[in-house]
């Protein structure tokens, strides 16, 4: 019997070492790691300049409080603030908190300017933002909520890429429209270009707050450092997580100086949030990701990638109907059997991980490198070409 508790379904793997885009078996095999985590590391494993940051703040100072300054937390939102849209930044420790956070200013940020009945929040039908019970029910996926009433109230929906079905539900009350720029979980959805800045427009129009969870899409993954870059509009609120820490739990949310001035000291917080050994590591995977050509090359390499995945497609119609994402976010909606692809993926060396609509999701360390995706093609290629 397993001391663990059940709520995973885990594939019988498990790795003693990782190195970059490797991954070692406890049984002594090698697999390219395409999933990297589910997003999060970002660098690839046992990174050398991770390591040493880790390693350097383990011998001075893991944990203090948020009673104190915490320099090396300050640093980290210096950083974020300089090269994003925010003003300011709140640490925690997750994606689910990080949204839990967003959806408490959003609320807060209208009842401070006396509108407390607008407190309702805009979400896309079957969508993921973590598991708390907030953000279950913002995700309106019937499946996630099963089992765990009583409802929590305040959150509406409106299906995918739908602009009319998203005014349809917008009301006085509406505070704020809250979406992953691109979705993850539920089939790497991309929202598009033209989506994004209508609601945009909508959000100035009506006095909404936009709230884009980039827990997934953010931090580089798309080849911007986020992804709503691409449609050149500014958010109010974006909570982050998974990459951001390289492997370490880290969470915060970005906002504009006009949002976080609701939240004065006692509004809300966290143990552990932003602690020194987490905010060592947070700066260290930042000072990588924001050196010049980075994110570049992210778009160069990844372009390529999507494109030869399309030629395999193409030569497979049978297997694979489509490729979708943007950067190293990919998603290869099959038409085969989901967790059968993924095992014979698996068995040639190369993980990947599911996601909704019969999608295999693709999430290569933002480093990796060109052999490794001709490698990670090459054993696609062979799969397709075996399937039977
Ligand atoms: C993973 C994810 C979350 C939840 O993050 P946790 O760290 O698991 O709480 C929230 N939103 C999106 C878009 C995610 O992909």
């Amino acid at each position: 019997m397993n001391a663990l508790a059940n709520n995973y379904n885990r594939r019988k793997i498990a790795f003693k070492r990782g190195k970059g885009s490797f991954l070692i078996s406890t049984d002594g095999k090698k697999y390219l790691d395409f999933l990297s985590g589910i997003a999060v590391n970002t660098l690839g494993h046992s990174n050398p300049y991770l390591n040493k940051a880790l390693l350097n703040q383990s011998k001075k100072l893991w944990h203090v409080s948020n009673s104190f300054l915490i320099p090396e937390g300050e640093k980290l939102a210096k950083k974020l603030v300089k090269n994003t849209f925010a003003d300011n930044v709140m640490f925690v420790n997750s994606g689910a908190e990080a949204n839990e956070a967003a959806i408490k200013i959003a609320r807060r940020f209208y009842f401070k300017k006396g509108f407390p009945n607008k407190n309702r929040i805009l979400c896309i039908k079957n969508s993921f933002h973590g598991r708390t019970l907030a953000n279950i029910f913002a995700s309106g996926s019937k499946k996630m909520i099963e089992g765990f009433g009583p409802k929590v109230n305040g959150f509406d929906h409106f299906e995918f890429g739908n602009i009319k079905s998203l005014k349809n539900k917008i009301s006085k009350k509406t505070a704020a429209i809250f979406f992953e720029t691109v979705l993850g979980e539920s089939g790497i959805k991309v929202n598009s270009i033209k989506f994004l800045k209508e609601v945009k427009t909508i959000c100035k129009q009506k006095n909404i707050l936009l709230i884009l969870d980039e827990v997934q899409c953010g931090v580089g993954r798309s080849g911007k450092f986020f992804a709503y870059e691409y449609a050149k509009i500014k958010p109010d609120i974006v909570p982050i997580a998974k990459g951001i820490g390289g492997g370490f739990p880290i969470g915060a949310v970005l906002m504009t100086k006009k949002v976080s001035e609701c939240m004065g000291p006692g509004t809300h917080g966290s143990t552990f949030g932003g602690n020194p050994l987490a905010m060592a590591v947070g700066n260290a995977v930042m000072d990588q990701i924001f050196k010049k050509n980075f994110l570049k090359n992210i778009q160069k390499l990844s372009k390529y990638f999507i494109k030869e995945l399309n030629i395999i497609k193409n030569n497979y119609p049978n297997i694979i109907n489509e490729v979708r994402g943007v950067g190293y976010l990919i998603g290869l909606q099959i038409k085969v059997n989901q967790a059968k692809f993924i095992e014979l993926l698996t068995k040639n060396k190369l993980l990947t991980i599911r996601a909704g609509e019969n999608v295999v999701r693709i999430l290569p360390p933002l480093n990796v490198k060109k052999v490794e995706l001709d490698l990670a093609l090459k054993i696609i290629k062979k799969v397709c070409s075996n399937y039977k």
